[in-house]
């Protein structure tokens, strides 16, 4: 058996910035990521790649170089969590102790959930920017869509950047009206939740998007099976199932806790990390910590929010280490950068309640209208902020104010 100072779940965008955070504010700390895949993604940027706008590459790095340096990585998969006991197993059997754990394994896509989908996903016109290797795809069907009809999904709450199914429909939208085939193409957006965006502020400026490209809005509708030779989706709605036929399909799955962690004595009742939404800390075990799109905070799921929370787990874990209270408070920042159209973004930026929290004086960017220079920030800055500040631990770079979304 192994043992830790501290001990980090996952090394994705908010394992890694934590582990980097915790070591700018106490060089030398004993810190072990668990982390079983070779690379890490820049999820942020597959919107991009699937339309046409980035190169596939540029969102993935390998893990080895953005570990942070002085932490050991374990390259495995936990398996489940004992927290009486101060330990984790691992898939192997393995055992890691720990004083103190910081949880975040990310959200699972349960593309299982709908039927017929795994096996027709990229094929028949059917993709998701939910998934490296599908994102390019999603470029090589806009572009080749003539006439017919594109539908978009999204399924019920919660998932990662709930933005991100619309903004991939925009995207298309704007690719097929400037090559003067939009009025042959019937597009819908099917969207389980009941409304097009969970923030009100930003619905006016998303609905002139919805009308300019005559998208067919459709709420309260989830797809549940998908015929991919057919080329025929099932919906669920109030009204029982209905058949739509498609020329191309962009599913964005259902998502749910990774099963190890809602099967753990970690889990809240939605299977999350059971956390207290300001200071991170674990509401029965207090060495131990959650964050990111695992944790059980009513905040948008996003790189962005994981970026404000780093800092905050930062500082409270050191202390719980040093057997003190938390100081450090999170706001439910989070931020969702919707492109409505190639060059122009409506730049979400809120906080739990839905209150709004701009991180640039409204004179400079109006979130809740289209602006170019927050295309310029998705495009140009942020994923440079992601790689050479948030995983770095500078914070000065990338927060902890509200300074910059992601
Ligand atoms: P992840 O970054 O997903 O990392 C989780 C890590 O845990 C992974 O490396 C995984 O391998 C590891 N892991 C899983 N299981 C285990 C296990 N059993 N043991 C150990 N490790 C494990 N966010 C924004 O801010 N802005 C955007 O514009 C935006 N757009 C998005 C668009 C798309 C298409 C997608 C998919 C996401 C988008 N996001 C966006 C969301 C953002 O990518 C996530 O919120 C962010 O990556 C969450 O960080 P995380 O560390 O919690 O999870």
């Amino acid at each position: 058996n192994t043992s830790h100072t501290v001990v980090i779940i996952g090394g994705g965008a908010a394992g890694i910035a934590t582990a980097a955070s915790m070591l700018k504010r106490r060089p030398g700390l004993d810190i072990a990521i668990v982390e079983p895949s070779d690379t890490h993604s820049y999820q942020p940027g597959w919107t991009m790649v699937g339309a046409g706008v980035f190169e596939p590459e540029v969102t993935q790095r390998p893990m080895a170089s953005v570990m942070p340096k002085g932490v050991n990585w374990i390259k495995a998969a936990a398996a489940s969590f004992q927290p009486e006991d101060n330990q984790v197993t691992l898939e192997d059997g393995s055992r890691l102790r720990y004083d103190l754990l910081i949880v975040a394994p990310g959200i699972r896509l349960a593309w299982e959930k709908i039927e017929g989908l795994e096996k027709t996903l990229g094929k028949n016109g059917v993709t998701s920017n939910y998934r490296y290797d599908l994102a390019p795809y999603t470029w090589e069907l806009v572009q080749n869509l003539k006439s017919g009809r594109a539908i978009f999904t999204q399924p019920p709450m919660p998932i990662k950047c709930a933005g991100a199914p619309q903004k991939s429909m925009y995207l298309s939208c704007d690719h097929w009206l400037r090559s003067g085939v939009l009025d042959d193409i019937e597009v819908e957006f099917r969207n389980a939740g009941g409304v097009l965006f969970g923030v009100q502020d930003y619905v006016p400026a998303l609905m002139e998007y919805v009308e300019k490209y005559h998208i067919g809005l459709q709420l309260g509708s989830n797809l549940v099976a998908v015929d991919g030779p057919a080329g025929v989706a099932t919906f669920a709605s109030e009204d029982g199932e209905v058949n739509h036929e498609f020329d191309m399909l962009h599913v964005v799955p259902p998502q749910v806790a990774p099963q190890f962690l809602a099967d753990s004595p970690l889990a809240a009742t939605s299977g999350f990390t059971d956390v207290d939404q300001h200071t991170l800390q674990h509401v029965r075990y207090p060495n131990v910590f959650g964050l990111g799109d695992a944790g059980s905070m009513p905040n948008a799921k996003t790189a962005a929010a994981a970026r404000k929370q780093a800092p905050v787990v930062a500082v409270n874990a050191l202390r719980a280490l040093d057997g003190k209270g938390p100081t450090a408070g999170y706001d439910g920042y989070g931020s969702c950068p919707l492109t409505v159209e190639r060059g122009k973004i409506v730049l979400a930026e809120f906080g739990y309640g839905g209150k709004l929290t701009p991180s640039f004086p409204t004179w400079l960017i109006d979130g809740t209208k289209p602006t170019r220079l927050s295309w310029m920030l998705k495009a140009d800055i942020l994923p440079w902020i992601y790689w050479n500040g948030m995983l770095k631990g500078r914070e000065w770079l990338a927060g902890p104010g509200n300074m910059i979304a992601q």
